[in-house]
């Protein structure tokens, strides 16, 4: 799906994205839907033509696409809302399953609790997708969008200009624009160009990820249990049809200190369904199969200042979190939708001349927009982290208390579950 450019000179764009997987891709199709709004409803002198979008993506959506593998991710009740606006949701909702409770226990002592949709006056807290076929979707989207997109295509170069940046391509073509945004993941070529600086919180943690089936149904439940060795998250996911409607498919994400993941990846399928079950109880019944298991190792790495010189950062390449809270996404999302935001106020309080899209001020902008948030989601992340892996006993009863009251005091509750499902 590569875009022809077949002149020597450099393609010259308004906005290039390098990293086409769930931040790169829905920010792309952000920019295309925000411009075919502008357009519409700007003067010629503002928008003169529509905006000028590339998005250069190293690998195309199959199995081995790093960005669209075979994991679930839950997508929060919040995130949802934006997809919507963005026009993406509903492209993507047939891949979706519900969460309509989710329950938190802390094993081994008598801390537990549910948040409820219902409640909330909500049909889901969120939905479950699995990343390889929303990018099949993604794909097909970008294609029939106005972006231009580069597929399969590395970013190898860049070099900034006083104008913007020249990107050269594995591929020999140049492009040269007004904004870079890197969605380029945790290791960031970007980032290693530019010689920007990350802050890492190593975990000492690995999360072992696969599908598996027990027999009973899931009931749109999704479960978050602390264990002493790291978290344990089942995500309900969507029947297939060689699965009986009696048993469930859950997506399962294990964090565990690397030597045990190791071993619990590479041990048989018994021996792998028998520590599931010892370390996650029998409260969605008996584990009787597992897929394939991948591992990731799992840091916490993010910019203190995700912007340069007519650079913005979004989504992994600005922030990897740990898995704990299921935020990844959706913080890079909300990166997403504050830069859209920016840009289109920068169009409609500014009728009168042509916008310089990569200028410091909308730079600077993104960066205050997004700063609140950011911290306080890593903070609460590495909060969680350390507080839920920790067996000294003040902390072990004070999160045991906290999850008491939450189930005690559904009041309480609100807050932690607006949070959870991406309302800030
Ligand atoms: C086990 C696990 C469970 C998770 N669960 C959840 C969850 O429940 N909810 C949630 O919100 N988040 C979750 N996350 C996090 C979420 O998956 C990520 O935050 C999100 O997928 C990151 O997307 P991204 O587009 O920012 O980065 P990436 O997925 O890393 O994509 C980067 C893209 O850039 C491309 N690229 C890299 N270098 C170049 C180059 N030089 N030129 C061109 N292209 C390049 C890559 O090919 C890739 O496609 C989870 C993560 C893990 C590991």
């Amino acid at each position: 799906m590569t875009t022809a450019h077949t002149s020597t000179e450099p393609l010259v764009v308004d906005i290039a994205i390098v990293g086409g997987a769930m931040a790169g891709a829905t920010l792309a199709l952000g920019l295309a839907k925000l411009s075919a709004t502008l357009s519409a409803t700007l003067s010629s002198a503002t928008l003169a033509r529509p905006l000028r979008i590339a998005l250069i993506e190293a690998h195309v959506a199959n199995n081995n696409h790093p960005g669209f593998d075979a994991r679930s991710i839950a997508i929060a009740h919040g995130s949802i809302f934006e997809l919507t606006r963005l026009g993406i949701w509903p492209k993507l909702q047939h891949l979706g399953t519900a969460i309509e409770n989710i329950h938190v226990s802390d094993r081994g002592h008598f801390g537990m609790t549910e948040l409820n949709a219902k409640p909330l006056g909500l049909d889901a807290l969120g939905q479950v997708v699995e990343l390889a076929r929303v990018g099949n979707v993604l794909f097909d989207e970008l294609q029939k969008s106005s972006v231009s997109v580069f597929c399969p295509a590395k970013v190898t170069d860049l070099q900034a200009q006083t104008d913007g940046h020249l990107l050269t391509l594995d591929n020999g073509t140049q492009l040269h624009c007004q904004l870079l945004v890197a969605a380029d993941g945790a290791n960031s070529v970007v980032r290693q160009h530019l010689q920007q600086p990350t802050e890492q919180v190593n975990f000492d943690q690995t999360a072992v990820v696969a599908n598996v089936i027990t027999d009973q149904p899931h009931q749109h439940w999704a479960y978050e249990r602390f264990t002493q060795t790291g978290p344990l998250a089942l995500l309900p996911m969507t029947s297939v049809p060689s699965t009986p409607s009696t048993q469930a498919r859950y997506s399962l994400v294990w964090a565990l200190p690397p030597a045990k993941a190791d071993e619990l990846k590479n041990a048989d399928k018994a021996e792998f369904l028998a520590a599931l079950q010892q370390a996650f109880g029998h409260r969605v019944g008996r584990f009787i199969d597992v897929g394939q298991r991948v591992s990731y190792p799992l840091t916490l790495s993010y910019m203190p200042r995700p912007i340069y010189h007519r650079c913005i950062f979004v989504g992994n390449a600005a922030q990897t979190l740990h898995p704990i809270a299921g935020q990844g996404f959706n913080l890079g999302l909300r990166d997403v939708v504050g830069l859209l935001k920016v840009l289109e106020h920068a169009f409609s309080s500014n009728t009168a001349t042509e916008i310089d899209l990569g200028s410091s001020a909308i730079v600077h902008q993104y960066l205050a927009a997004r700063q609140a948030d950011r911290d306080s989601t890593l903070n609460n992340i590495e909060f969680l982290v350390r507080g839920f892996s920790n067996q000294y006993w003040p902390l072990v009863a004070g999160r045991n208390i906290g999850l008491r009251l939450l189930s005690w005091l559904p009041p309480l509750k609100r807050p932690v579950a607006q949070t959870a499902m991406g309302w800030r």
